[in-house]
């Protein structure tokens, strides 16, 4: 075939019988000719379906490759927790992730297939899937859902050109940013709120030093009252400039700096108490407290600011007065401390968010309370850094009983 031999024909001529002749060799070699070329199709043909064998394992692995990529992919669009949402060039939904669903209290199933502007009705959504979103659109839009419950959105659209730069449709993203939002809203609100705190001391001790400036004169015994009340006012301010401090430094997760001594808490809480009662007359203080065994090895400063804060919250919570309790236990590798008070008391919802920062609910029980919001927050960074726990018990208008432990030796 093609000039190169793949074969050779024999033929063989019995005893006795007569010789071949030119015509048989013409029949051989026709014979021998369709043979070769039956022959060579037959290879073609078998290298051919090798071939064939092959390109279909590749595309069996291929299809089998790219229907893992797809589940992968649609595994993570159902599990992430931002909403994905797909449309086509004409701004009907293609497809809609279950977070996305659930954010906006839709059916996917029955959401797929129709207009995201009637589905969908947000002005910040449709800006995005418009024709051309301007960059300030894309980048500072917020939805507020208010159904199946309060969320604050913010989408994002990145749109899908085919190669010839057509629109074929869009992908948005849509995060929750409820909490960021609500956090940045309280953050405003705590500036206001500390700004007001730092205002009052600052009013007062510019009054009383402007009253002593003007009339030289008074009685002793009234300069040492204004005297006593700009200490004590300056005073205010340092405590609240040092828990300011000491929170930034709690939010930019650097540790409390803390300088470790033996500290007796009966000593403490019979400081902290004797500065508190100055305070009030409607309260009466009961401490109950073990002879020994109240000795941890903690920074002092640190605790009398733990007692400081617990106690004059008891206080400020309790307006009309009544017993606060202090006591304590020792509990072999720690010291266990409850304060409690009979004052407003709180929520159980209220309780749950105790110990964040910014938290201060407005609510009708303590109208006319001044506070921060910050000394639970930073009481319960001050007690962790010491190895300690901080939980809180409440009922609604009979008080509230907070409990933390301090371990006894300072960890390793
Ligand atoms: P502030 O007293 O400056 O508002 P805190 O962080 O000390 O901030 O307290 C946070 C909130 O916890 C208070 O606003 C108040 O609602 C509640 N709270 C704290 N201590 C008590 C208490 N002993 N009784 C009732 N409510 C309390």
């Amino acid at each position: 075939v093609s000039g190169e031999v793949i074969g050779a024909v024999e033929v063989v001529r019995g005893v006795g019988e007569p010789p071949f002749q030119d015509g048989h060799l013409a029949v051989l070699t026709a014979l021998a000719s369709e043979v070769a070329v039956a022959l060579d199709n037959m290879k073609l043909c078998e290298q051919l379906s090798g071939k064939v064998e092959i390109a279909n394992r590749q595309l069996v692995a291929a299809y089998s490759e790219l229907r893992q990529e797809r589940d992968r992919v649609a595994a993570i669009v159902s599990n992430m927790a931002d909403g994905v949402l797909l449309t086509d060039a004409g701004g009907r939904i293609l497809f809609i992730n279950p977070a996305a669903a659930q954010m906006f209290g839709l059916d996917p199933r029955g959401a797929e297939g129709r207009p995201a502007r009637e589905v969908l009705p947000y002005p910040a959504l449709m800006a995005q899937l418009g024709d051309a979103p301007t960059e300030s659109q894309t980048a500072l839009a917020t939805i507020r859902v208010e159904e199946p419950r309060h969320l604050v959105l913010s989408p994002r659209t990145v749109r899908l050109l085919d190669e010839r730069g057509q629109r074929t449709g869009a992908i948005t993203v849509v995060s929750d940013v409820t909490l960021l939002q609500e956090l940045s809203e309280m953050k405003t609100e705590f500036v206001s709120v500390v700004s007001h705190e730092l205002r009052t001391p600052l009013t007062s001790i510019m009054g009383f030093a402007e009253t002593l400036m003007v009339s030289g004169d008074r009685p002793a015994a009234e300069r040492d009252e204004f005297l006593g009340i700009i200490q004590q006012e300056s005073n205010r301010l340092l405590v609240m400039i040092n828990d300011l401090l000491d929170v930034s430094r709690m939010e930019a997760g650097r540790s409390l700096a803390l300088s470790y001594s033996l500290v007796d808490l009966r000593e403490v809480i019979a400081h902290v108490v004797r500065f508190q009662q100055v305070v009030t007359s409607r309260h009466q203080f009961h401490l109950a407290l073990p002879d020994s065994g109240l000795q941890v090895e903690a920074d002092r400063d640190k605790v009398v600011q733990i007692f400081t804060n617990l106690i004059s919250n008891a206080i400020k919570y309790s307006p009309k007065g009544g017993e606060i309790r202090i006591g304590g236990a020792d509990r072999g590798d720690e010291v266990v401390v409850d304060i409690s008070d009979q004052g407003v008391g709180m929520s159980s919802e209220e309780l749950g968010r105790l110990f964040q920062r910014y938290q201060r609910v407005d609510r009708d029980a303590i109208k006319g309370i001044r506070g921060t919001g910050l000394g639970l927050y930073l009481v319960r960074g001050l007690v962790e850094a010491h190895g300690g726990r901080i939980w809180a018990e409440s009922t609604p208008g009979e008080g509230s009983t907070f409990h933390f432990t301090l371990a006894k030796r300072r960890a390793a």
